[in-house]
């Protein structure tokens, strides 16, 4: 199995107070050890901002990146199964099921003949 995507809007940032450096989790800090996907709560204290040198206590968590498109990763989830069908499918599904059942009774009326 591979790895999900990551998702930015999901991982939180954080911003440095002192020069405005936002470190981005997607991105992580690859010189200073932080690996890609590593969210901001999760960098360790010892890190510091790659811009200014502030320690990491000078940082502040500002959230995931703005303009995530809400609900969008809900309907990703809810449409395994039954509901990836399309409403046309399904009535043809339950009206396909019912015919058959329909001409199976049918067909024990025409044999009781
Ligand atoms: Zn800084």
């Amino acid at each position: 199995m591979e790895q999900p995507p990551l998702d930015p809007q999901r991982l939180d940032r954080g911003e440095c107070n002192v020069c405005g450096y936002i470190y981005e989790p997607v991105d992580g800090d690859k010189a200073r050890g932080i690996a890609a996907g590593t969210p901001f709560e999760a960098v360790p204290e010892t890190w510091r901002c790659p811009s200014c040198n502030s320690p990491r206590v000078r940082f502040s968590r500002i959230g995931p990146r703005a303009g995530a498109q809400e609900g969008l990763e809900e309907n990703v989830k809810f449409g395994l199964g039954v509901n990836t069908l399309n409403p046309q499918v399904k009535n043809l599904l339950i009206f396909g099921a019912l015919g058959v059942g329909l001409l199976f009774l049918m067909s024990f009326y025409f044999v009781g003949q």
